[in-house]
């Protein structure tokens, strides 16, 4: 069997790989030069044994892997794998399914049914809202926004599918100040340009001015659930229905802040945000499913298809089976269903609740640790699973460059990693945490290096 040792090979290096995540180094451990002089082999005229491709491969690769896995990863809101996904995900690669229709992969097909049913009451969402499986939050916007601008212009008798946006009524989008890039390059690829953006503060005062500057035009209004920096969640319980007063479609950037409604200790945060019309996550974040993984949900199942669906003679559809391809901007593409799926199945509803609390306590713990230790300042103290501090500069000079210093320091160390950022003009350090693996032993660990790396600095 052909298949056998490559496999074989795959599976002793994903092991090793895997024990390793809670004693190696965090982040890249070797630079872009070695790794182009290991990887760059000519393109050769011959081909190679499976097994030996995949021994180079692993070699090559060593040290520019970036340990992101481990619950002492603190940087961007990655998140790991959980062992179900995991292996789910390595079924769905073997199993090789185009998961574009039904007939192509009905087992597909149902699993993302019910999987996408499963989401809608873990997140607290109308139950008849629809669904979509993406790459991840980016593209859940683009589905969610290509479901609003259909229906925005239909509103001013535009078809948008047909007659394009050439010559539609310009269509308005109110965004809050703090929104992600994501949303931004969403908008960008659906037409509709960034100069069409208004900027303004997520409060009512400010939603309500835009709300009348915009009058009478195709509205959309953006809000989040979760900012990256701070965890910081909009009001939706008061914008949305002003937004809906003024006709406005209403979309959530809620790609790890959503979650917050499968805790009941954080699902006050997410009030009324079931009122909207779509809304955008993730689940290679906080469900620590394995890249790529988002979802879209849309409360206008028929606004979402009309964007979406597509019918073509040679396609056998209209079985009663869920056609992906109704509902997904690609055509072909991966059965990403089995792994949520299988994390869901893994965790349960407990499990979910659980793994919000646990990520939301150690961001406290780590951020509480850091309080007490002498040349660390506390910017924002977590809403759920995000915190920002700084280093400032014990000469006074200036706190930037020493911040991003003790923040090099530390990721040299290698025994914790976080990133940088600029919030409020300041450079900060984010202490993100969305890893079913970081529990006391990591946080324990990563306070201890924080604090041998802010006192090296002082010295
Ligand atoms: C990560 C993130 C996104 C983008 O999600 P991708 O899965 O990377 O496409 C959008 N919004 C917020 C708030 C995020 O944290």
């Amino acid at each position: 069997m052909v298949f056998r040792q490559p496999l074989h090979t795959a599976l002793a290096h994903a092991l090793t790989h895997l024990d390793s995540l809670d004693s190696c180094p965090v982040g890249p451990r070797t630079d872009l030069a070695s790794l182009r002089r290991r990887l760059d082999r000519p393109l050769a005229d011959t081909g190679t044994d499976p097994s030996t491709v995949i021994e180079d491969l692993v070699a090559d690769v060593e040290g520019g892997l970036n340990a992101s896995a481990s619950g002492r990863f603190f940087a961007w809101v990655i998140g790991g794998a959980l062992p179900a996904a995991l292996a789910a995900d390595w079924l769905t690669s073997t199993w090789d399914q185009n998961a574009g229709i039904y007939q192509c992969s009905p087992a597909a097909s149902v699993v993302e049914e019910v999987a996408g049913t499963w989401l809608k009451e873990i997140l607290g969402l109308p139950p008849g809202a629809s669904f979509a499986f993406v790459t991840g939050c980016q593209m859940a916007h683009v589905t969610c926004l290509a479901a609003a601008r259909h229906q925005v212009l239909e509103q001013h008798d535009w078809n948008v599918e047909k007659k394009g946006l050439c010559e539609a009524p310009p269509v308005r989008i109110l965004a809050s100040v703090e929104s992600h890039g994501s949303v931004e390059r969403a908008i960008r690829l659906l037409g509709m340009g960034t100069d069409h953006i208004e900027h303004i503060k997520p409060d009512a005062e400010s939603l309500t001015a835009a709300l009348g500057r915009a009058h009478g035009r195709p509205l959309i209004v953006l809000l989040q659930a979760g900012d990256v920096n701070t965890g910081a969640f909009d009001d939706f319980a008061s914008l949305i229905p002003l937004a809906h007063a003024a006709g406005a479609w209403v979309h959530i950037d809620g790609a790890f802040g959503l979650w917050a409604a499968a805790s009941p200790r954080f699902r006050h945060l997410v009030a009324g945000v079931a009122g909207a019309d779509s809304w955008a996550t993730d689940g290679h974040k906080w469900l620590n499913v394995p890249y790529d993984c988002g979802y879209a949900f849309v409360a206008h199942p028929g606004a979402h298809r009309a964007a979406m669906s597509y019918a073509a003679g040679y396609l056998p559809m209209g079985d009663a089976g869920r056609d992906q391809i109704d509902w997904t901007p690609e055509f072909s593409r991966r059965a990403r269903g089995f792994a949520t799926y299988a994390a869901i199945r893994q965790l349960g509803r407990s499990g979910i609740t659980d793994l919000v609390n646990r990520c939301c306590l150690a961001a406290q713990e780590i951020v509480a640790g850091l309080h007490q230790v002498e040349g660390v300042e506390v910017l924002a103290e977590p809403v759920i699973n995000q915190g920002l501090v700084r280093f400032p500069d014990p000469s006074g000079t200036d706190h930037d460059r020493h911040t991003d210093r003790v923040i090099s320091a530390i990721q040299a160390g290698g025994e914790a990693y976080f990133g940088g950022t600029t919030w409020n003009g300041m450079r900060a350090m984010r202490i993100s945490v969305s890893n079913w693996q970081t529990g006391p032993s990591e946080v324990a660990r990563t306070v201890a290096a924080v604090t041998a790396c802010v006192r090296a600095a002082r010295n």
